[in-house]
């Protein structure tokens, strides 16, 4: 999981980038970059770790221009070494390119390897690499930025929202199933934004525009603004796990609003697993709408038992069982006074390996709580993630192994519920045949080796279409 963000028209690019990345720091806390483009050659800054700590004591007006790309990671597809921080940044021919990725590709080694056969040469393990030899490899042979993402668009085989600054260009397209979301917007001072979430877009005081289509490229050059389809817009395949944890509770993920979901969700919970309890708690953050929602429809008042310290950031990985109890401790406390001796109902999105949660119930019956009762925001998570979501292999997921009430003894809840995937869905207000559900029925949108496939395959018919977004002038 990655966040993505391309700007252009805008004076000083790279502070735009910067708070752009900010806004977006959920979606990756491994690493960290920007490149922009100053007419002549591409500035860039990257590093490992929080952005604040990457562009901490950086001269951002080093990073000249007015069209500049950025990139936060979370590492899926290759290790954590240097090369593999994005952008990346090369030339071809007389061309200065940066690309940033989101997505992973699952037909990486099948491409590395036709590349490598050619005698071509690859410097990290990332999968984005291989967008750089595609397109380049087009360019090659005559083609225009076009012809390489509708070339991108047949061979890349997975999820792939991606941005691509070559000279003062940009462009920005997505997958045809439009696994990892991506938005655009306008600024006020006639900039355009393209970006993971539109909480990206809303930190500059831009207006989002909509969602890139699947199968869509869109850009914005000398010639204005100009998008246009490779590919029906037939067969979505949104990841639903977008919705449940990933993306901000404040964006508006392919039309909705993420909020609105995970409370709905909430709401269809209490009448899926009605219980009687003295009050409705989420673990924050990721909890916070889903309760919100139990609370409303039960009628069982919102209290919070759990406060989250917001200066822990990531969580270190602590060398022995009782340290790692201690993190969780300063990580989460308990409110002594609001558990002692009550009845809780306990509402997170999801439960992954089941650790965290056992934690803290822990935690919360040591403070005194009489009963807990887990409600999850997702159906059980049986199967790994192959699109993009650093999700453990199936041996690491509880949900793959246990039974419910196995999990419940397991992370020693009182009763647990998981909603069901058909009001998952409905909260979503988006067709089952709109979403990945791979996590959660082990049926994927694409071929992957070794797993079941619900086959959508993908028509390329080509549209053309200009809008008056960015006027050619
Ligand atoms: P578990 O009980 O499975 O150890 O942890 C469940 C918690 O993990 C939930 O609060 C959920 O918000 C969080 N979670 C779910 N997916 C991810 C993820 O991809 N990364 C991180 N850091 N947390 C996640
Ligand atoms: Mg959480």
């Amino acid at each position: 999981m990655c966040g993505i963000v391309g700007i252009t028209g805008i004076a000083d690019v790279s502070f735009s980038i910067y708070y752009a990345l900010y806004a977006l720091q959920h979606r990756g806390q491994e690493s960290a970059g920007i490149a922009t483009f100053d007419t002549t050659s591409l500035c860039k800054h990257k590093g490992n770790g929080l952005v604040s700590e990457v562009f901490n004591g950086i001269n951002l007006s080093s990073l000249e221009g007015t069209i500049g790309i950025g990139h936060v990671r979370y590492p899926t597809t290759g290790e954590n070494r240097p090369e593999n921080i994005q952008p990346f940044l090369f030339e071809f021919r007389n061309h200065s390119i940066a690309i940033a990725h989101n997505g992973n590709l699952v037909n990486y080694q099948d491409i590395r390897t036709y590349f490598e056969d050619k005698g071509q040469i690859f410097w990290s393990t990332s999968d984005t690499e291989i967008i750089s030899k595609v397109i380049t490899e087009e360019i090659r042979c005559g083609g225009s930025m076009d012809d390489a993402i509708r070339q991108c668009m047949h061979l890349l085989k997975g999820s792939y929202s991606v941005v691509i600054m070559i000279d003062g260009d940009l462009y920005a397209f997505r997958d045809p199933y439009g696994i990892r979301p991506l938005c655009f917007g306008r600024t006020t001072d006639g900039g355009f934004i393209v970006a993971s979430e539109s909480v990206a877009i809303d930190a500059l005081g831009a207006t989002l525009e909509r969602d890139v289509c699947p199968g869509e490229m869109i850009c914005v050059t000398k010639d204005g603004f100009r998008s246009r389809r490779f590919t029906d817009a037939e067969h979505k395949a949104h990841c639903i796990f977008e919705y449940i944890y990933f993306s901000r509770a404040d964006s508006y993920v392919d039309g909705t609003l993420v909020y609105d979901v995970r409370r709905r969700i909430g709401g269809l919970i209490s009448e899926e697993a009605p219980v009687e309890a003295d009050a409705v708690c989420t673990v924050p953050d990721s909890g916070t709408a889903y309760a919100v929602g139990y609370s409303e429809r039960s009628g069982i008042p919102y209290v919070e038992c759990l406060i989250k310290n917001r200066y822990m950031g990531r969580t270190f990985i602590m060398p022995t069982q009782e340290l790692r109890e201690i993190a969780v401790r300063i990580k989460l406390n308990p409110i002594s006074d609001h558990l002692r001796g009550k009845s809780i109902v306990l509402v997170d999105d999801s439960i992954v390996r089941g650790t965290t949660s056992r934690r803290i119930i822990t935690i919360m019956r040591q403070a005194g709580a009489k009963e807990i009762h887990m409600r999850i925001g997702s159906p059980m998570i049986t199967a790994p993630c192959y699109l993009g979501v650093d999700m453990p292999t199936r041996n690491e997921l509880i949900g793959s192994r246990c039974g419910v009430e196995d999990v419940r003894n397991r992370i020693t809840a009182t009763t647990l519920h998981y909603i069901s995937l058909d009001a998952l869905v409905r909260s979503i207000g988006k067709p089952v045949s709109d979403l990945c559900t791979g996590c959660l029925t082990g049926k994927y949108p694409i071929e992957i080796r070794g797993e079941e496939c619900e086959s959508r395959p993908v028509d390329f018919v080509e549209s053309d279409f200009q809008t008056s977004l960015f006027p050619v002038e």
